[in-house]
């Protein structure tokens, strides 16, 4: 399936340069996104993932799914002041800004096996402060799994030698 095609592109949003990839009618076709759910989740089957990890909003989706499927638990990531229990936080810069994400301080046990999750790198940040939260918290980084990968932008060189699996590049 040529799964590039359910991908919509923006010029100029949400700035002037950037062309924003829309995953929308990816996860609105049920051909597509389970498809898409399934080359991911066939990829990680047997590196025994304990639970999948996703970052507000769009992570939240990819990674709920990919957890049903795995059979395995999903932590959630949230932007600051969100989550109700004592949280860690990492900051990272965006293609288009600074955020920062965080997690609840017990949502990953020591050794626990992660897979990060989510729709777009590009730059690599984002992941890379999913990457240090797993960490900081005991994790194993299992795998990265991303739907698209603006290659040109590099972003897994800010990922380390993890098993990062991208479906779509540009
Ligand atoms: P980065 O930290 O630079 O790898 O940015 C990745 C995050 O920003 C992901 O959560 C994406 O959802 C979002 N993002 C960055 N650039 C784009 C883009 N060109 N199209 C869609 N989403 C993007």
């Amino acid at each position: 399936m040529d799964l590039k095609s359910y991908v919509r592109d923006i010029p100029d949003w949400p700035k002037e340069g950037i062309i924003f990839r829309d995953i929308t009618p990816l996860l609105g076709d049920g051909r597509s996104f389970k498809y898409a759910i399934d080359m991911i989740a066939n990829h990680y089957k047997d590196k025994n993932i304990n639970a999948v990890l996703g970052a507000e909003a769009r992570g939240f989706i990819l990674a709920s799914a990919l957890a049903y499927r795995l059979g395995c638990g999903f932590i959630p990531a949230r932007k600051p002041g969100k989550l109700p229990y004592n949280t860690l936080r990492a900051e990272y810069e965006l293609e288009y800004g600074i955020d920062s994400l965080e997690m609840h301080e017990d949502a990953i046990k020591p050794n626990e096996r992660i897979l990060v999750v989510d729709d777009v790198i590009a730059t690599g940040g984002t992941a890379a402060a999913k990457v240090e939260l797993v960490e900081k918290l005991g994790g194993v980084v299992a795998g990265i799994a991303f739907l698209i990968e603006l290659s040109f932008l590099n972003g897994r060189s800010k990922l380390g030698d993890h098993d990062i699996l991208s479906l779509i590049t540009y």
